[in-house]
């Protein structure tokens, strides 16, 4: 399969191989579904959207729904704003969302539509709403395509009206819906308010009711959206995927940001908690403390499993960020550490942490999976973790792979349960620990065969 990747590594610039991430109307899309009754749009051609959707719902294993500005070569001659205002007039009168959220393509970033004109010039109907973000995706990734959707509904929804509302924010950044369960129901334990957003929980991971709903009950409110304008704090979590929209939100109504990692692992979840309970005088309640002490449990009884065994970590730079600070908690070698999205933030962060820790590693933003295969091939690890698209390199390599971050298209139900807090530290060292045993039990000689572990 991918047999034929040669061992010798030579420095590319102008071409991506297999690539280690997707582009940016998928974060848009994902993040516009995180908006109670909202419509994500993609302001392109039907095949981007279509793609869009497909490359959710293979994740999810939920209907995505989205519409499309339907781009053909008028469009891509004159323009497309003829198509956007007559989307925005069909789409509410047929399927009636709250709110509509655009995304730009490719193909209309090349023409250089101007979206704020085409919205407003649009008969959007009284008490509709209709926002956008510019997601070019020959920028960045879907990352930036969900940390500017994410922007995007702070420019235009969130407003100061002079009234605190004792409240913080939380950006949970691209994560699962499970993940951001996992965190709302930290915060409730802590008795603290807030408003998440973008919330896809109860969107993408809603119940099978036996009638189909087109807006299920989750998603963040309008009205919460608007009123995150009015709270004490913002916690950004994931400095790639949600530090734009905390930024927005301090310059445009004054609400202060902090900036964390994706809370994976120990050290990162006793950091929001200490940081949330900073903000709000709220203590760590009793049941967190001893979700906490089962993690170091936990650790204590399996890491004999997996401790010096060494790891290639790839995917989305705030998951492959908090997952190298917790194999390196969890005494792990991250030998080498690779996401897709640019960004010298990226290196920086990883390599200082490296560093701290006296751990030899290759680390590149903006890379691609042949360029791990090729360091694989040079010197090879017990353990790769990352998306889907690791399989094809743990067959080609023969080395396991632990399935994180985004798109799992080859696994179900892991969308559902977390990786952040403790419990999604325990559920982390458990697949880790199993992964590593399963890799030893079919290896070893029958007399090495235990049943014990
Ligand atoms: S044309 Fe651009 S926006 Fe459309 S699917 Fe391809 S990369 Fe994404």
């Amino acid at each position: 399969m991918l047999n034929y990747t040669p061992r010798e590594y030579t420095e590319r610039k102008a071409i991506v191989i297999n690539p280690a991430k997707t582009c940016q109307p998928i974060g848009a899309m994902y993040a516009a579904l995180g908006i109670h009754k909202c419509l994500p749009h993609s302001h392109g051609s039907q095949g981007c959207c279509s793609y869009h959707r497909m490359h959710l719902s293979r994740h999810f294993r939920d209907p995505i729904v989205a519409s499309t500005s339907s781009f053909t070569e008028g469009a891509a001659v004159f323009g497309g704003g003829s198509n956007l205002k007559t989307a925005v007039k069909n789409i509410f009168a047929i399927y009636d969302p709250d709110i509509i959220a655009v995304h730009t393509t490719c193909l209309s970033e090349t023409i250089g539509d101007d979206l704020p004109t085409y919205i407003r010039e649009a008969k959007v109907p009284e008490g509709k709403i209709v926002i956008h973000a510019n997601t070019p995706s020959y920028q960045g990734s879907h990352i930036t395509g969900f940390s500017n959707m994410v922007m995007g509904m702070v420019k235009y929804l969130s407003q100061n009206s002079g009234a605190p509302n004792g409240k913080i924010n939380i950006i949970p950044g691209f994560v699962n819906p499970g993940d951001m369960r996992e965190i709302k129901r930290i915060l409730k334990a802590l008795g603290v308010d807030f408003i998440m957003f973008p919330d896809t929980s109860g969107v993408v991971d809603a119940p099978m009711t036996g009638s189909y709903e087109m807006y299920p009950s989750g998603g963040t409110r309008i009205e919460d959206l608007i009123d995150a304008g009015n709270s004490m704090a913002t916690l950004a979590l994931g400095s790639f995927a949600s530090t734009a929209g905390a930024e927005e939100l301090r310059k445009k109504v004054k609400v202060r940001p902090t900036v964390l990692h994706t809370p994976i692992g120990v050290g990162a979840t006793d950091q929001l908690l200490m940081a949330v309970s900073r903000v709000t005088g709220q203590e760590i309640p009793p049941e967190i403390e001893e979700e906490r002490g089962q993690v170091i449990d936990i650790m204590v009884d399996l890491h004999d499993q997996y401790q010096g065994k060494e790891v290639a970590i790839f995917g989305d730079p705030d998951i492959v960020i908090a997952m190298t600070a917790f194999t390196l908690e969890m005494g792990m070698i991250p030998r080498y550490v690779l996401t897709g999205t640019p960004g010298e933030a990226f290196e920086r962060e990883v390599n200082a942490m490296l560093t701290t820790a006296g751990v030899e590693a290759k680390v590149k933003a903006s890379g691609d999976l042949f360029t791990l295969q090729q360091w694989l091939k040079e010197k090879p690890v017990d353990l790769l973790i990352g998306n889907t698209y690791g399989k094809l390199i743990a067959r080609a390599e023969d080395i396991p792979l632990v399935r994180v971050g985004f798109p799992i298209l080859d696994r179900g139900v892991h969308s559902y349960f977390p990786v952040v807090g403790y419990k999604g530290a325990m559920r982390l060292i458990e697949m880790i620990s199993n992964t590593l045993l399963e890799r030893q039990d079919r290896d070893a000689l029958d007399e090495d065969y235990e049943l014990i572990m």
